[in-house]
């Protein structure tokens, strides 16, 4: 078991052009799973890569367990990667591919056997071991990959987009699988992924990266209710949180605390939404419109489940309401977070249309 840590570390390339990592700080715990996630080209896969030991930083520093592993080679550091593009050995079985790396460090056949079905089992591969590559399915291909990580007893698992050749289907059963098995084994994990839903299912906590830098790092609960600042506000959930200007702040609320006003119990902001369209999405109603509450009309979009069985047409306009509790406010200027605004001065809107 182990930790990670990163301090204000740097790697620019093309002689400074590019920053790719522009001053990360960052701390595991031990047996944590943290998920890095962010656009492309937001320096997820360099930040691993320098964790890793195969890029150089620029500057600042790397530890594991505590120890400062900058300038060690990959192989000094106990750790094991999977990248999205992984080789197997095509004429090897997938239990000599597995083993191979015990293989390499000399370990003795029995126990590197013994080893290598534990995690192949693990993975639910334990019946393909005769195997060869080709004759495996993209996601078996997959798991052996990670199995043959798995082996080596990494203290640290490092994995970039481990799950993107697999289908949307296979993806869902892999990344409960990865969670399972990660928890099982209890080993520090640092995954790199784009896609949401798989950083707010696997991570204990996420990393939000933009720009080479981290926005926010926070359990998903957190990252998702209480985002340090826009672009993680807008970054995380499908739909993204609606921002309505307004003065010097914006207010933010996500599309399913905008309810038709006859759900929201409790202390409210009203708000007349102008239906411009209407979507049917996995049973819920997506709703876009516009409201009046900010400085000028907003288009914003509510989420409204099935629960919620409000007739509602497009073109009409209907009264909404968002629980004021749900409500987030950030510095217009700078996009951070910031604190409440009284709900006075939100109403009534300059422009009118709105009111509670
Ligand atoms: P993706 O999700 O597309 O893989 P990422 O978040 O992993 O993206 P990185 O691959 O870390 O992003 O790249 C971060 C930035 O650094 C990008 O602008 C990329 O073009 C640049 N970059 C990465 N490697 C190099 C390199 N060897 N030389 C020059 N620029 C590089």
């Amino acid at each position: 078991m182990s930790t990670v840590e990163v301090r204000d570390l740097h790697k620019h390339f093309d002689g400074g052009r590019v920053r790719a990592i522009d001053g990360v700080d960052l701390v595991t715990g031990d047996g944590e799973y943290v998920v890095l996630l962010g656009p492309s080209g937001c320096g997820k896969t360099t930040l691993l890569r320098t964790i890793a030991g195969l890029e150089e930083p620029t500057g600042g520093d790397v530890l594991i367990d505590g120890h400062v592993v900058t300038g060690l080679p990959p192989r000094a550091r106990q750790i094991a990667m999977v990248f999205q593009s992984y080789a197997l050995y095509p004429h090897k079985t997938v239990l000599a591919n597995i083993v191979f790396p015990l293989r390499a460090a000399r370990v003795d056949r029995g126990p590197r056997e013994e080893r290598a079905k534990w995690a192949a089992g693990l993975l639910g591969i334990g019946h393909l071991l005769d195997r060869k590559p080709r004759q495996l399915s993209g996601g078996e291909r997959q798991r052996v990959a990670l199995a043959r990580a798995l082996v080596r007893d990494p203290t640290v698992f490092l994995l970039d987009e481990p799950l993107s050749n697999l289908d949307a289907k296979l993806r869902t059963s892999a990344r409960d699988e990865l969670k399972r098995f990660q928890k099982e084994i209890g080993v520090t994990t640092v995954y790199v992924t784009h896609d949401q839903s798989e950083a707010m299912g696997l991570g204990d906590r996420i990393a939000v990266m933009s720009g080479g830098q981290v926005r926010q790092i926070g359990a998903p609960v957190e990252i998702y209710d209480h985002p340090a600042d826009t672009f993680v506000a807008t970054f995380i959930g499908s739909p993204p949180m609606n921002l309505v200007p307004r003065g010097d702040v914006l207010l933010g609320f996500r599309p399913e605390h905008l309810l038709p006003v006859e759900n929201v119990a409790g202390e409210r902001l009203t708000v007349t939404l102008e239906v411009e369209r209407m979507e049917y999405l996995s049973g819920d109603r997506h709703i876009y419109g516009t409201v009046a509450i900010g400085d000028e009309p907003t288009r914003v979009i509510a989420r409204l489940p099935a629960t919620v069985e409000t007739p509602i047409a497009v073109g009409e306009r209907h009264d909404f309401a968002i629980p004021t509790g749900r409500l987030r406010f950030f510095d217009a200027a700078s996009g951070a977070r910031t604190g409440a605004v009284p709900l006075g001065d939100l109403t009534p809107a300059p422009s009118g249309g709105a009111g509670r």
